[in-house]
């Protein structure tokens, strides 16, 4: 988390404490805006306004890693989808194996950024 120093009068200091609402707005201005992070919902106060992620994510690589989990977890509804249709017929279980191995290698292409959440969407609801 990134700091920041503010220099406060002795005098607006009373002033905010005894809840002067124009003294308060006027340091309240010298702080950049707080940001919601896109990645993990915390609060941070961007250094940028293109910014969107918190230094945390950027700097841990989580927001890869909830790429990553996003992806599995679209992987394995829809895997839930093809055994429920192989259970009612609607599908074989070579189909279903089929399926599963190119679903699992699409997983790996998306993991890896050759092709995008819509392409690989798009893969693990083909038959
Ligand atoms: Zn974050």
């Amino acid at each position: 988390m990134s700091k920041r120093i503010i220099k406060i009068s002795a005098d607006d200091l009373r002033s905010i404490i005894n809840n002067d609402a124009e003294v308060i707005k006027k340091y309240l201005s010298m702080l950049p805006n707080p940001k919601k992070c896109e990645c993990c919902g915390h609060i941070f106060n961007p250094q940028r306004h293109t910014e969107i992620y918190c230094d945390n994510c950027k700097l841990t690589g989580y927001i890869k890693k909830v790429k990553s989990d996003d992806i599995l977890k679209k992987y394995n509804t829809a895997y839930k989808t093809m055994y429920a249709r192989m259970r009612r017929k609607k599908l074989t279980i070579e189909e279903l194996a089929i399926w599963r191995e190119r679903a699992y290698k699409a997983m790996l292409d998306a993991k890896a950024g050759h092709i995008t959440m819509n392409e690989y969407t798009t893969i693990l609801y083909r038959i």
